[in-house]
């Protein structure tokens, strides 16, 4: 049966072995007192939450949903409880800092806290899943007594938090945003306007939730350089409910326990967040980690899918296998694990799910000393790494969430597309991860146009460099160069495709759009030859059978899964490949 297993050695392995994490913690003063242990500690406890008392609201919250009761959203069976714990157990502070009253914990533990409530239930994860950025952006953008009011209550989670910003005409293209705001001469705003698909809109997880609202203020400029930020709160300071409401529920492919929300604002009270018309740079940091959480909704679909697999078809016996493990007598059927074309397919499942914790996990570090560590330098660099990986974290992990989940659900045969075995729900679930927070297209686009193209391809070649020397120790060993001639041909390719971007010819300023997918894919499986080369690196140094495991996944990513790569870079670079007007 569909069932959560908490990947704690595998974590540990990465957070400790393949990317030290202890040792950057150690560079960075605000964790001085963070070590291993403590890591050890926050994954053990996160790993019982998840595993005892969401993952057995999953199944549940996709038959109920959620239902809209006289204006009020109901969340599904099991989900209120399963937050009372959630905040009781402090997880909503983890990342905070400790003056806001949080654990001023690594961004790292907080990405494997949140890698487990995915895995474990999606849809509920939807609700907490925001209050980070917002809890950055109020920090970094709103007015101290704002910040007074709503801080410390969004940090211990006894409110939560909404990203309001798509319309029905403004969806990729935030620039077409009409909602407006009004100033009054109390200093607030009054907002009017329709949003759509807001992820916990309105729900009845938390009695007030707060909404960070993209808007207009007066004769703004047309475009993105007229959108300002307004918090919005469903009850107003003094207890009135105020002038916002939900007028109705999205029913959709997946994630049902998640209110998707039409909301309306009908003249609503809110305050302005950061300068006027500098809506997106206020929301930037709330969206950046917004776009981290839902790359490790990818992870998450994808180790879930990879254990359930394995699990079954270690069970699943048919037909008897070409080669069966030594000394075992002879049987009718053998487990389907035997097979070859299974076999295949749940290595990969493995080896992709450890290659994409740990550029998830890189990420996360990234962030971590981009704020917090002791050498400047190091912190710029790391927060120039950031961008770069976010739109590939993104676009990437839930590339592979999806198409390992659908990969997965062939390993159940006929039992797969039936609904109570739960693979089903992990494909339904996983697919809007490539889909919102800036659909997969616009983040190559991002990649490609502003991080790529933008700075004359430096950033890049920078963090090329910085991947080629960390894994350097592989071309002289052996067993593990098979790793370094797989990661140099990706990272060739990447190299000469940069230079054919920066090239591109003025008679064909499509040509980067083009091929943007293509490229971002591309940065992404080189990410993975590097990951597979760190792991088997790591792997080397310590023993035991999990490390001959760890070893081996590392091989089958980089022999059998890096060649799927390639594709990507041959059409990256192929300048002569036009696309034809879109069909009439
Ligand atoms: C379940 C769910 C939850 C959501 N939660 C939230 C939320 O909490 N808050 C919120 O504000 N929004 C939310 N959204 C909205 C989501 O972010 C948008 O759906 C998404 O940004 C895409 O906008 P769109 O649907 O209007 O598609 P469009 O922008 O119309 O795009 C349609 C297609 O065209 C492509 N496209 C568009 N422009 C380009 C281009 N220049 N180049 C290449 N391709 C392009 C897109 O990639 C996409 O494939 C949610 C949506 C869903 C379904």
């Amino acid at each position: 049966m569909w069932h959560y297993e908490p990947p704690l050695d595998d974590m540990r392995f990465i957070i400790e072995e393949v990317l030290d994490a202890p040792g950057s913690w150690s560079q960075c003063p605000d964790f001085s007192e963070v070590d291993a242990a403590t890591a050890r500690e926050v994954l053990e406890q996160a790993g019982r939450f998840a595993a005892q008392v969401l993952a057995p609201t999953n199944a549940s919250g996709d038959l109920h949903g959620c239902r809209l009761e006289n204006g009020e959203v109901r969340t599904p069976p099991g989900y209120r409880e399963a937050y009372r714990v959630f905040v009781e157990g402090g997880w909503p502070a983890l990342a905070c800092d400790a003056d806001d009253g949080g654990q001023g914990l690594p961004k790292l533990l907080d990405a494997a806290l949140y890698e487990m409530l995915l895995s474990a239930n999606h849809a509920w994860s939807m609700y907490p899943g925001l209050l980070h950025g917002a809890y950055r952006t109020l920090k970094g953008h709103a007015a101290p007594e704002l910040r007074e009011r709503y801080l410390p209550r969004i940090v211990n989670g006894e409110w939560l938090a909404a990203m309001a910003l798509t319309e029905p005409q403004a969806g990729s293209d935030l620039g077409l945003v009409r909602t407006s705001a009004h100033p009054q001469d109390d200093g607030t705003l009054r907002v009017h306007g329709t949003k759509i698909f807001i992820s916990g809109g309105d729900h009845d997880l938390t009695e007030n939730l707060v909404h960070l609202v993209l808007c207009r203020l007066p004769d703004a400029p047309a475009g993105t350089r007229g959108l300002s930020l307004a918090l919005v709160p469903k009850h107003l300071p003094d207890g009135t409910r105020n002038a916002m409401r939900c007028e109705g529920l999205e029913r959709k492919m997946g994630i049902h326990g998640s209110a998707t929300c039409v909301m309306h604002y009908d003249g609503a009270t809110g305050w302005l967040i950061g300068e006027p018309n500098r809506g997106l740079a206020a929301m930037f940091l709330m969206m950046n980690a917004a776009r981290l959480h839902v790359g490790l909704q990818g992870l998450g679909h994808a180790e879930m899918a990879s254990q359930n697999a394995a699990r079954y078809a270690r069970e699943r016996l048919q037909m008897r296998a070409a080669r069966r493990p030594d000394g075992m007598p002879p049987a009718p059927a053998d487990p389907i694990a035997w097979h070859p074309a299974m076999r295949r397919t749940l290595l990969g499942l493995t080896a992709l799910s450890q290659g994409l914790r740990i550029i998830a996990y890189w990420c996360a570090m990234q962030l971590d000393e981009a704020d917090h560590h002791q050498d400047q330098a190091r912190r710029e660099q790391a927060a120039r790494f950031a961008a770069l990986l976010t739109p590939v974290v993104k676009a990437f992990l839930t590339h592979h969430g999806f198409h390992g989940a659908s990969a997965a659900l062939q390993v159940w045969g006929g039992y797969g597309y039936v609904h109570e075995y739960g693979i089903e729900q992990c494909v339904r679930d996983a697919r809007i991860a490539m889909i919102y927070e800036g659909t997969n297209e616009i983040q190559a686009i991002d990649l490609v146009m502003r991080k790529t193209i933008g700075d004359g391809g430096a950033g890049l070649n920078e963090l090329l460099d910085a991947l080629a020397r960390d894994i350097g120790p592989c071309a002289t060993d052996p067993d593990l160069s098979l790793h370094a001639t797989a990661f140099e041909r990706h990272c060739d390719a990447a190299r000469n495709t940069i230079v054919k971007l920066m090239g591109s010819p003025n008679d064909d300023p499509e040509w980067p759009l083009r091929v943007a997918d293509d490229f971002l894919m591309g940065i992404g499986y080189t990410l993975l030859a590097w990951a597979w080369a760190r792991l088997a690196l790591a792997a080397r140094n310590s023993h035991g059978a999990a490390s001959a495991r760890r070893l081996e996944s590392a091989r089958f990513g980089a022999e059998w899964l890096l060649p799927d790569g390639e594709r990507f870079w041959q059409r990256a670079a192929n300048r002569d490949a036009r696309l034809p007007a879109a069909p009439d």
